[in-house]
């Protein structure tokens, strides 16, 4: 969202209440004159000022859980520019209509909050260090979780900052403040309790103040009585330019002192285990606060699975920390990754032990769970085993899919991890346990268009890597993609896939195959050509499954009629509450010309933006 209401000449980004009503003097006051500005004090939040009767007034535009806008009891709607409409209409509790956007002056732009320069470096010094990435990986980590990232720095970011002091007492923190300057509202924040409850520190006269600084159970902070914030450095920023109830504002950051800052674990209902660290070292910096939100240790896969969200009423940043990420998995890396474990294509027999129970069965024969030990830790791994191990042709074809997987490393692709020549041909594999997209969706249609929308983008983001290396998949659909976690998607079944050469970039097949018509661009059908293109129209199909909760594609229709269907020009419809901008994505990825067709390149940064813009 914000990217795009930085685009409207009536939003000026991280101005006081103050700034935003002398703006609206300078544009005359008139009843109903309107502007748009980043909510200081709530994340992902807005603030509408008003001018009316020569007074102004100012409405905060929340976001809610749902990821809808809202001001406070109010309608909710898609976006904050949503909300202006409707109040342009309606004056529905706000003093008068919205008659007039107030624009900023020729050549200002929005103005950017301090933490925003801050940010890009801190997200990144996290999950290097909370995952311990480099490369390609913490790339790809970034890209897929930025939104999560985002709100979980923002909640932790004072660690970075020199007025933080952890968990000292009242009785350190004075000398510190009355030592060396004294300047008047020279302050610190130091860590009170348990309970999430911390106490503002300032300098007046001489004197040091203690005021506390509650958490509600909502995990907003306030001084008693006083404006409530989703962070302590929204909290500061607040009263560094206004006292609201303070002897003075806040001046002087009285600096750390260097050496170990000693924080306590805040308040979960899930870090009843005690277990978590209380102290952390200078070295691990910025990230000592973070840990000690618990982040969901690796998982075993079904640890989280559904992720609900607990609590009621507005976002509670520490809502996020009970989301598991993909990075916290044990498949978001390859096990090869690890130097000490030497990369090998074929699997040990006595190492692999499998479990009672299939997990899915398929074209070659079932597919187990199982555990492999390698040389330092044990993983969990699906097994794919060939039903007929006689049938010549049918060995080839498994040898070639593992062949093809064999040269992929990406997060949001299946791995393989071996193939091991036993009592039957098995391909080792990573495990994603909650199987696969459609059914999952089929059953669980509380999944919000977010979360759908999370995977998708993630699914794209491992068809542009095989974009990149000239794979072509053929095969993508719903049903080939499986989850790790609600939040995590990797592609699978690579029987169909082929390598391309990099001058021709497309595949030519000798002839019609069985083949799953319904996700076929025309040109796989009329002239048997594959490229990355083919695969962007299934995923065009794959999306649509998505946002249908794991319906049929074009239900009760034969392969034919749909060929019929494409050629005519006609589409599939959108599916029911799809967003429009999934629609329209769709649509493109339909587009009857290859050379008009985006590639994944276009098409990954497309969703990722509107997935950053609802998940915000
Ligand atoms: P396939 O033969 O690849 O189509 O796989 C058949 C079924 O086995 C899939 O639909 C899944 O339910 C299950 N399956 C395949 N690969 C895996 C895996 N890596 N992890 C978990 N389940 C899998």
């Amino acid at each position: 969202m914000a990217d795009n209401v930085n685009s409207l000449p009536f939003f000026y980004g991280n101005i006081t209440r103050e700034e935003a009503e002398e703006y609206l003097r300078q544009t005359g006051m008139g009843n109903g004159l309107y502007l748009l500005r980043q909510s200081r004090n709530y994340l992902g939040g807005f603030a509408l000022s008003v001018s009316h009767s020569g007074r102004c007034y100012h409405y905060t535009i929340e976001r809610q859980p749902n990821e809808m806008y809202a001001i406070a009891g109010g309608k909710s709607h898609r976006n904050p520019v949503d909300v202006i409409d409707y109040h342009s209409q309606e004056m529905d509790g706000l003093v008068c209509l919205l008659r007039k956007p107030c624009n900023r002056p020729k050549n200002m732009q929005p103005k950017v909050g301090p933490f925003e320069d801050l940010k890009e470096k801190l997200i990144r010094e996290y999950v290097k260090q909370t995952w311990n990435l480099q490369g390609a990986a913490l790339e790809q980590a970034i890209i897929s979780q930025r939104p999560q990232l985002e709100k979980r720095i923002a909640t932790t970011a004072h660690e970075k900052m020199p007025w933080f002091h952890g968990a000292i007492t009242r009785e350190a923190s004075e000398p510190r403040l009355q030592n060396g300057s004294r300047t008047n509202g020279k302050f610190l924040i130091r860590q009170r309790d348990q309970d999430g409850s911390y106490a503002l520190c300032l300098l007046h006269e001489g004197q040091v103040m203690h005021y506390r600084i509650d958490r509600d159970r909502t995990g907003k902070l306030s001084i008693p009585d006083g404006k409530k914030f989703d962070t302590l450095w929204q909290l500061v920023e607040h009263y560094s330019y206004k006292p609201d109830g303070l002897l003075r504002v806040l001046t002087d950051p009285c600096p750390r002192p260097p050496g170990e800052i000693n924080t306590r674990p805040l308040p979960n209902p899930q870090a009843s285990s005690g277990l978590l660290p209380s102290f952390h070292t200078a070295a691990e910096g910025i990230v000592s606060m973070i840990k000690n939100i618990p982040i969901p240790g690796r998982t075993k896969s079904t640890r989280d699975a559904h992720g609900k969200k607990t609590g009621q009423g507005n976002f509670n940043p520490y809502e996020i920390t009970k989301e598991a990420m993909p990075m916290d998995t044990e498949v978001y890396e390859s096990p090869y990754a690890d130097p000490d474990e030497l990369r090998s294509s074929t699997v040990d027999r006595s190492q692999l032990f499998l479990e009672d129970g299939e997990l899915g069965s398929g074209n070659f024969g079932t597919v187990m769970k199982g555990i492999y030990k390698m040389r330092k830790t044990e993983k969990t791994v699906a097994v794919k085993i060939l039903k007929n191990d006689d049938n010549q042709s049918v060995r080839d074809e498994m040898l070639r899919e593992a062949d093809v997987m064999q040269q992929l490393d990406n997060p949001y692709i299946v791995r393989m991890i071996g193939i091991c020549e036993a009592e039957s041909l098995m391909l080792v594999m990573e495990l994603a346990e909650l199987g696969p997209l459609h059914k999952f969706l089929q059953k669980n249609k509380q999944t919000s268009i977010k979360n759908i929308t999370e995977l998708v983008h993630q699914v794209s983001m491992g068809m542009k890597y095989l974009e990149e290396h000239n794979f072509v998949h053929r095969d993508l659909a719903a049903r080939n993609v499986l989850l790790v976690t609600q939040h995590y998607a990797k592609i699978s079944d690579f029987g169909l896939s082929k390598a391309v050469a990099e001058e021709q970039n497309y595949y030519k097949a000798k002839g019609h195959g069985k083949w799953p018509v319904k996700w076929y661009a025309p040109e796989c059908i009329n002239y048997f050509k594959f490229s990355s293109k083919s695969d962007v129209w299934s995923f065009g199909v794959l999306m649509w499954e998505a946002f249908s909760y794991g319906q049929k594609p074009y239900k009760g229709m034969k392969g034919n009629d749909v060929m019929q269907m494409i050629e005519s020009g006609q589409r599939m419809e959108a599916p029911a509450n799809c967003p429009s901008e999934m629609y329209d994505l769709m649509r493109t990825c339909w587009t009857y010309k290859v050379d008009e067709r985006p590639p994944f390149s276009v098409v990954e940064p497309r969703l990722r933006d509107y997935y950053y813009d609802i998940a915000q």
